[in-house]
């Protein structure tokens, strides 16, 4: 089976379609969450992962759009963009988005947004907290998004090591348990302001990274015109 892996879309329809047309064709979709939040097309991101029968796990501006979680922590920036969500959101997608775990197993891998241990919160971005989850971990590999940073932790023989993927850097899976983060769609945030994803062939354990560009400007016009914060229009332009 061939997966197409998703993270931080945060309501980005041009990301979002840049990267199904640039991995199809697949026979599943995984979403790692933070689906809304940030970009101005809620509803007709959902609208596309529902048609495309994605298996997909909430993240915490999720959580935040349906008022689950304070936003008390969230930046000026972003607690403005769960407020212009949830006020815009439609029904349909707001009851799809409110039916999502917070983790979810497929086959071989655990599905989180942060951290399997801690999957609203969390970031993993240490050996540190790798070490923490693996020991958490129910399932041999994890995929986790949030930082917006394509990333693997490796664990064998009592190590762990860091593996930084760039655009079509490959990844066989083995005995070796991984902690994996396909980079994100919607707001890449390492630099490179191509969306960012990731398939798996189930069989072979063949992981692929992509960097897949996209019309940048028809974001950032709409979400100007939409009212929302100019820097997260801005940082679009230099994936950060
Ligand atoms: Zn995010």
């Amino acid at each position: 089976m061939r997966v197409a892996v998703v993270t931080d879309i945060h309501a980005n329809l041009p990301a979002l379609e840049a990267v199904l047309d640039a991995l199809a064709p697949f026979d599943s979709l995984w979403v790692l969450g933070d689906i809304v939040g940030y970009g101005p097309y809620p509803d007709e991101v959902v609208a596309r992962l529902r048609k495309e029968r994605a298996v997909a796990v909430r993240g915490n501006h999720d959580a935040a759009v349906l008022g689950d979680i304070d936003t008390d922590v969230f930046n000026d920036d972003a607690r403005s963009a769960v407020e212009w969500t949830a006020e815009r959101i439609g029904t349909t997608a707001r009851h799809w988005l409110e039916g999502l775990p917070e983790t979810r197993i497929e086959g071989d891998f655990t599905l989180a947004h942060g951290s399997p241990r801690d999957p609203i919160w969390e970031y993993l971005v240490s050996v540190p907290i790798a070490r923490r989850n693996f020991a958490h971990l129910e399932t041999p590999h994890g995929m986790v998004g949030h930082t917006h940073v394509p990333l693997v932790f490796r664990e064998g023989s009592g190590r762990i090591e860091t593996i930084a993927p760039k655009d079509g850097s490959t990844l066989t899976l083995d005995e070796r348990r991984c902690l994996i983060n396909p980079g994100g769609v919607g707001q890449p945030r390492d630099g490179d302001p191509r969306a960012c994803a990731m398939t798996l062939d189930t069989e072979t354990g063949l992981l692929t990274w992509h960097r897949i560009p996209y019309p940048v400007e028809r974001i950032q016009q709409r979400m100007r015109r939409q009212g929302l914060p100019p820097r997260l229009s801005e940082r679009l332009s230099y994936g950060l």
